[in-house]
């Protein structure tokens, strides 16, 4: 990783972690030099997630996760360390020298992505190109109908994907290998003497040339799909023909190393700044939808492309906002899909409003019917999802006699279960019992019983019982090497020589407080590190220890000062003292037992030592 010196420790000396994490997760001051937020690598309420601003590190104490700023943005991007290095520097305009990789496995696999981006860039490339041809007019007479003009075929590069499978194959093949078309996912191919491998229709009739490769979209108008960046990764191909045999209406580029569906968002790459801004997302099912509705001018909506939502998608989304308006009907075609989508968002508790259409409008045909405002207008009026789920149920299941009332209940409470939460939940009981009008105690109490019997989310308290507060005291002096010369911490009336991880150093080597506690080992490592000059995050700590000493550095809410420490210190050697008298008591009893006077007058000397050694300390003056 970054060794003092190299280009990545540059790097990481002028990279604010606050603010690149920042561009990640909502981040709120917390302490002096810490700052909180919702995990992005865990589901969570409340925030366990820390960045520590002068240490320059961050930790999850809900899930551990932790590291400085290239872990950080590694494990948020899903990329290597030199590709972390790379990104941060870009985004700080640090000029790259030449990379170095790991493994020739990790360089293959960067150099793999890398082409991977390039071809999909050329491809989209030459579908819009294919646009503007004359082979074209039956895509851009449809696109023309779906009420889509020249801005928005430009801003969302959507494109033509010719009748003929050679084209695309020709004009990327003098810059890519045959590999690297392969690994695309937009070509197909005839492996020789066996049936086409990825597709069962063959392209135009045309004499093979020098490869089986062939354009897995054909006829079709292209939409690409783009990572949070911008970087085209993968298409959509709506197909133009009326006959079966020319495969899906809709055709998805399979998994590739660069895409996978489940964790991308269409339209997030324009929409993320209106999420962030307006706090909220509008989701709806198909692209063309989304596209209505961005022309529309609603920016911050998003589209799941037809499946249900998954996971990573939710916690991708859940960056930007945790608000979303779903228009989609459940009730219709993709009820399943949509069913799926709803019951994840409410488990990894979104805020979420149903946005319902009249029926048989989709968001595409109501803009281009009604026009923007009344879409606009219908958005304003979107209802609670939960208000919308007892409207459901009451209307499938009456609630004039007791059995309608049990039907209701019984649809209901699946969806109350999901809620992350036991006290909404129980304040959900409460509400669909009031609603739906139980009047019997005994309804009641199932009910709630039934709503918050649910396994309590797990409480995650960073571990502070571990250590007392002297230990935590020192620890925190140790890992803080500069402390003294950040100016973010020099405080009014703060001694300007005062060095808390010089002089804990020196404390703790010269008195060895530390021996025998359970933080001994730790202390030793960052006493180590300290004689180093290296970072105490940057150790190959245990997990526990690791965590231990995020804890004490998050926790910055009172100044470190000279008098801190010193009483830190006392108050070990205290300890030590009651410690060697205890251990003492037990020799004097040995001794008495064995009527060894001598070594008994020795102890009882000793004794007295040990008691005013300890009387001194209280009085004031440090071990020094
Ligand atoms: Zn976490």
């Amino acid at each position: 990783m970054a060794q003092p010196g190299d280009f990545a420790s540059t790097v990481k000396q002028q990279a604010d972690i606050v603010r690149i994490v920042g561009e990640y997760v909502k981040l709120r001051k917390s302490g002096a030099q810490n700052y909180s937020g919702l995990c992005p690598f865990h589901q969570e309420k409340t925030a366990s997630f820390s960045v520590h601003a002068s240490n320059q590190f961050f930790h999850c104490f809900g899930c551990n996760a932790g590291g400085d700023i290239f872990t950080f943005v590694q494990k948020i991007e899903n990329i290597t360390f030199p590709e972390a290095v790379r990104m941060v520097a870009e985004k700080l305009g640090i000029p790259m020298p030449k990379v170095s990789y790991s493994s020739p496995e990790e360089a293959r696999q960067a150099r793999q992505r890398g082409t991977l981006l390039d071809i999909h860039e050329r491809a989209c490339a030459f579908f819009q190109e294919q646009l503007k041809r004359p082979e074209a007019a039956h895509a851009r007479e449809y696109l023309k109908t779906r009420g889509l003009g020249p801005e928005m075929i430009a801003e969302f590069r959507i494109g033509f994907s010719p009748e003929s499978g050679f084209l695309l194959r020709d004009a990327v093949r003098g810059q890519f290998d045959e590999e690297t078309m392969r690994e695309s996912g937009l070509f197909s191919w005839k492996d020789k003497d066996q049936s086409p491998v990825t597709s069962n229709q063959t392209p135009d009739g045309q004499a093979q040339q020098k490869t089986a490769l062939y354009s897995k979209f054909r006829n079709r108008v292209m939409f690409p799909i783009c990572t949070e960046q911008g970087k085209v990764i993968a298409f959509t191909g709506r197909t133009l023909a009326n006959d079966e045999k020319s495969g899906p209406k809709y055709l998805n580029s399979p998994e590739t190393p660069i895409y996978s569906k489940s964790r991308v968002l269409f339209n997030l790459d324009k929409a993320k700044e209106a999420i962030r801004k307006l706090d909220y997302a509008i989701l709806v099912e198909g692209q063309m939808d989304c596209i209505s509705v961005y022309s529309a001018g609603l920016h911050n909506v998003i589209a799941s492309s037809g499946t249900a939502f998954a996971e990573p998608q939710a916690r991708l989304l859940s960056r930007f906002s945790k608000k979303i308006v779903v228009n989609f009907d459940p009730d219709t075609a993709g009820a399943a899909a949509a069913e799926r989508s709803l019951a994840l968002l409410v488990s990894e508790d979104f805020e979420i409003k149903v946005l319902t259409l009249e029926a048989g409008f989709d968001p595409d045909l109501f803009i281009r019917e009604k026009g923007a405002n009344a879409y606009t207008e219908a958005l304003a009026h979107s209802q609670k999802y939960f208000d919308y789920l007892i409207e459901r149920a009451r209307a499938l299941h009456p609630v004039r006699t007791p059995e309608g009332k049990v039907k209701a209940l019984n649809y209901l409470l699946p969806h109350i279960q999901r809620i992350p939460s036991r006290i909404v939940r129980d304040e959900m009981a409460n509400e669909i019992a009031h609603r739906i009008g139980i009047e019997s105690s005994v309804l009641r109490q199932e009910l709630r019983h039934a709503a918050t019997a649910r396994s309590a989310s797990r409480v995650n308290t960073p571990p502070k019982a571990q250590l007392t507060d002297a230990e935590r005291v020192l620890i925190r002096a140790l890992a803080s090497p500069d402390l003294a010369h950040s100016p973010q911490t020099a405080r009014e009336g703060q001694d300007p020589d005062f060095e808390p991880a010089r002089q804990a150093h020196f404390f703790l080597t010269q008195e060895r407080l530390h021996e025998g506690l359970s933080s001994q080992a730790l202390i030793d490592t960052l006493l180590t590190a300290h004689e180093q000059g290296l970072d105490p995050m940057g150790l190959p700590l245990e997990e526990n220890d690791r965590r231990l000493v995020a804890s004490v550095l998050m926790d910055d809410h009172e100044d470190l000062t000279p008098e801190l420490l010193e009483n830190a210190v006392r108050s070990l050697g205290k300890r030590r003292i009651l410690r060697q008298l205890d251990d003492l008591q037990h020799q004097l009893k040995d001794a008495e037992r064995r009527n060894d006077a001598v070594l008994s007058a020795r102890l009882l000397q000793e004794r007295v030592k040990l008691r005013r050694a300890m009387g001194a300390g209280a009085e004031g003056s440090a071990v020094q």
